[in-house]
């Protein structure tokens, strides 16, 4: 422990980010990195108590609490402190293969979980993260290890995300010949098509591709197993297989409307976005909100990036619904440390319609009534009408919908964020793979094993949509199961 009074002499303390009004007028990260003597400050204040919860990782009430990879935040928080950056790396990619895609995007549980926060604020421990990922790529010390022994066994990986990407990673470093089939023009899932360019540069996502590629996993883009690549041949051709095809499809709003023109899915929407910034120029499904009145149906983190999406195209107007009811400010009796805090929070996209359009976008418990169309089939507005969450005979939570409460809204783009409801079904079907009732692969977390012997699944395919941390946990433990299965033991964490 590097400062018994850390915690007590110094404030939680982050950088200022890029100002609202200035950032939405660039695609570029918005976050700045403080000062070295600040960050050890700020390291400083890690008390290194007995019982660290900010890696326990584990589900409480629902939510995980503490870091689901179980990074070794007391330790590299110390290293930190006394100025040794490349001992803090080496500590942090024990347990994680990217940390700059969890120290940019991750909504860092191990903060609502860290003990400083019992007595004070908690410890900026994604910052730090942070910090230390990025001054090592900075110095040269994350370098290309190839294995120095390779065996003789195959695996396919289907889908280059953070599940895919993580399992290929540790089964590489195992000596396996590992190859990642991934349907889309470009490699990292959600990290390089779903996450926006402000809060993820896709340089860094491509920065560790490359870096796997040169450590020898073989990358196959434009691929889609079960359309254009028959899964028959990766089951003859390969020893194992891992699925990491995530949980990409959408959840609808099917009310009165809904088929009219200029209404999309926000991954649609998002994917389009990037693809067009990363071509250098519109793309034929590119969806511009430049001078129009935005929705966004779903208050969630899909929406927030397309809130600060429609921002930088120059929207008109935004207004993003949600169904549920605004949190408290404060954590509520039922939801007590070390619980995540399910506490209102101001995110980028919100504060930057902000401090364009005077207020937060969200409009809580509310949802769409019917879509309105114009005389040519395009959406020109929408109704809405306000809900209240009432039990029902079974003791469930049910919205209800509050008469005489309804409104209009101006809106030519409709973007539908709603959450997703599973993976795609279409390869699943083909190979024979059970699912669990939410149509997610059936996998023992932990074992990852499905019901074909030799197959294995993890990230959201499993566990359905979940974040970039549980991704890479569950493509590690997916990769240290086939390795055991390829090897009868296994050396990996
Ligand atoms: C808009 C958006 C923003 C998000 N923001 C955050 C955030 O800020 N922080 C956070 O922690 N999490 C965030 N998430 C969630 C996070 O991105 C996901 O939980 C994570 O990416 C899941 O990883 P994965 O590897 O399981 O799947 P994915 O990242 O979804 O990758 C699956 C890959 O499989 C490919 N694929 C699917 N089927 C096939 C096939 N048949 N053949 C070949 N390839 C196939 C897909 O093209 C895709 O590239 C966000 C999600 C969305 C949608
Ligand atoms: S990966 Fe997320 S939960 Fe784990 S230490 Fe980093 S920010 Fe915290």
């Amino acid at each position: 422990m590097g400062k018994p009074t850390g915690f007590i002499e110094y404030a939680r303390e982050l950088p200022l980010d890029r100002p609202a009004l200035e950032r939405i007028r660039d695609w570029n990260e918005f976050h700045h990195h403080p000062l070295e003597a600040k960050l050890r400050e700020q390291a400083a204040r890690c008390m290194d108590c007995g019982t660290p919860f900010c890696h326990i990782g584990k589900i409480l009430n629902g939510m995980a609490s503490g870091c689901p990879i179980n990074n070794l935040i007391p330790e590299w928080n110390d290293l930190v402190y006394r100025g040794l950056w490349e001992e803090a790396l080496e500590r942090l990619h024990r347990t994680n293969n990217f940390p700059e895609f969890t120290g940019r995007v991750c909504p860092a549980p191990c903060e609502g979980s860290c003990n400083a926060g019992l007595v004070t604020a908690p410890v900026t421990i994604k910052e730090i993260e942070c910090a230390i990922i990025d001054r090592a790529w900075e110095h040269g010390w994350v370098q290309p290890h190839p294995p120095a022994v390779r065996t003789d066994k195959t695996v396919a990986i289907v889908g280059s995300g953070p599940a895919g990407l993580a399992a290929a990673a540790q089964l590489n470093r195992a000596g396996h010949s590992v190859t990642v089939f991934e349907r889309a023009d470009r490699l990292g899932g959600l990290l390089m098509y779903g996450i926006p360019n402000m809060k993820l540069d896709k340089a860094i996502v491509q920065r560790r591709v490359d870096l796997l590629a040169a450590e020898g996993v073989r990358f196959v883009t434009n691929t889609e197993v079960g359309v254009n690549y028959d899964p028959r041949r990766l089951r003859a051709n390969f020893d194992a297989l891992i699925l990491c095809t995530g949980a990409t499809r959408p959840r609808d709003l099917p009310v009165e409307g809904r088929e009219l023109r200029g209404i999309h899915f926000a991954m649609d929407y998002l994917t389009a976005n990037t693809r067009r910034l990363l071509n250098g120029g519109p793309n034929g499904d590119f969806l511009d909100a430049a001078g129009k009145d935005v929705v966004v149906v779903g208050g969630g983190d899909t929406g927030t990036d397309c809130c600060g999406t429609a921002l930088r195209q120059g929207c008109r107007s935004l207004v993003q619904l949600e169904i549920l009811p605004r949190p408290p400010l404060e954590r509520a009796p039922d939801n007590p440390w070390p619980e995540w805090p399910k506490i209102y929070r101001l995110d980028y996209g919100q504060e930057e319609a902000a401090a364009v359009f005077g207020g937060d976008p969200r409009v809580y418990l509310t949802t769409v009534k019917k879509f309105i169309g114009d005389s040519a089939g395009h959406v020109a507005g929408v109704r809405t009408v306000e809900v209240t969450w009432e039990k029902d005979a079974q003791g469930r939570y049910l919205p209800r919908e509050v008469p005489g409460s309804e409104k209009e809204l101006p809106a030519q783009l409709v973007l539908l964020a709603m959450g997703f409801l599973g993976p795609e079904q279409g390869l699943l079907d083909q190979l024979g793979l059970e699912r669990d009732p939410r149509t997610n692969i059936r996998a023992e977390h932990g074992r990852f094993a499905t019901n074909l012997p030799g197959v294995f699944a993890a990230g959201d395919c499993r566990r359905g949509q979940s974040l970039v941390v549980w991704a890479i946990n569950e493509g590690r433990g997916a990769a240290r199961e086939c390795d055991r299965y390829l090897m009868g033991e296994t050396l990996l964490p």
